[in-house]
């Protein structure tokens, strides 16, 4: 199974910068966004990101004019036909994500390769939407994209070997490292992560300490690079919320009970670094 072209669907926080690594490898990308604004960002944000590498000195002018030359934006879902693979990161809803598969099936080879980003939804759920259901896998990338190392690969129950091979070499061939879990909900990653935000989010609830001090706490005492109250505001608390809710659901188990406050950040629209305001100030 070749995977040579690829194609993003979501420019957001983590569509951008999955594009800029598979460009960023010599693949050709076709980067989809129902918004025109979201693409003109996701150049901006791409375009800074290369440029910080280039005053860091590990890549050179050329070769970031040639990552962003690969990167082709488009709002219209139907420049997808030729892609062999296509991993799509919009908004973590089970419904919307559904009805974007559905479209891909439509329009995409039969044996074009189906990827979600999707931090919690289960694959075998999204899987039995597909016509080709074995062509449906998960490709969780971590944020920031082009900084971390992490791809976790969520195979579906009905997903193939031979999917699962050419993904985890894909994934292997952008400089990342692959590791496969079972589906199920939040995966490994954020079945560990996402209760540990929410329970910081309901330390600061309960007036335990501030989130300055919950966040130093967890740096110094538990050797954590970063406080999961600054994590819960660079992931988006609106994420973080979703797959709360994603676990308590699946599971049916209160011990995931999403944090009162945490609702009530998300409601107000303090969602963290991309709203300005999260549990720390980012106007500055
Ligand atoms: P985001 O809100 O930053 O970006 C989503 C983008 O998708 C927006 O630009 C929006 O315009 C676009 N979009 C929405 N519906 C669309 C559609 N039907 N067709 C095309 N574009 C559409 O979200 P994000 O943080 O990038 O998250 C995207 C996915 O990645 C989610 O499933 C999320 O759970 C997952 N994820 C997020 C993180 C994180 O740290 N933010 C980490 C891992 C995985």
């Amino acid at each position: 199974m070749k995977i040579e072209r690829i194609g993003v669907i979501g420019a957001g926080t983590m569509g951008n910068g999955i594009a800029q690594c598979f460009a960023a490898a010599g693949y050709p990308v076709v980067l989809q966004d129902l918004s025109q604004d979201a693409l003109d960002r996701a150049r901006t944000t791409m375009q800074s990101s290369l440029a910080r590498q280039v005053r860091k000195g590990t890549l050179d002018q050329a070769a970031a004019d040639a990552t962003l030359a690969r990167i082709t934006p488009v709002t219209d879902i139907a420049a997808m036909a030729d892609r062999d693979l296509v991993v799509e990161a919009i908004v973590e809803k089970l419904e919307i994500k559904t009805a974007v598969l559905k479209q891909l099936d439509a329009i995409c080879r039969a044996d074009a390769v189906l990827a979600s980003n999707t931090s919690s939804i289960s694959l075998t759920q999204l899987a039995a939407e597909s016509q080709h259901p074995e062509r449906v896998i998960g490709m969780h990338f971590f944020n920031p994209v082009p900084v971390m190392q992490l791809v976790e690969i969520i195979r579906a129950l009905q997903t193939s070997d031979a999917v699962a091979e050419a993904v985890s070499a894909v994934t292997r061939a952008i400089g990342k490292t692959p590791r496969v879990s079972k589906d199920s909900y939040g995966f490994v990653v954020n079945r560990l992560l996402a209760p540990l935000i929410n329970e910081a989010v309901n330390c600061v609830h309960e007036g335990l300490a501030t989130p300055e001090d919950i966040d130093s706490m967890m740096k110094l005492g538990a050797n954590h690079p970063m406080g999961p109250l600054a994590l819960g505001d660079l992931i988006g608390l609106d994420i973080v919320l979703d797959i709360m809710e994603t676990l308590y659901d699946g599971f049916d188990d209160p011990k995931y009970r999403p944090s009162p406050l945490l609702k009530q950040m998300v409601h107000a629209g303090w969602l963290g670094r991309k709203t300005g305001k999260g549990f720390a100030d980012y106007t500055a």
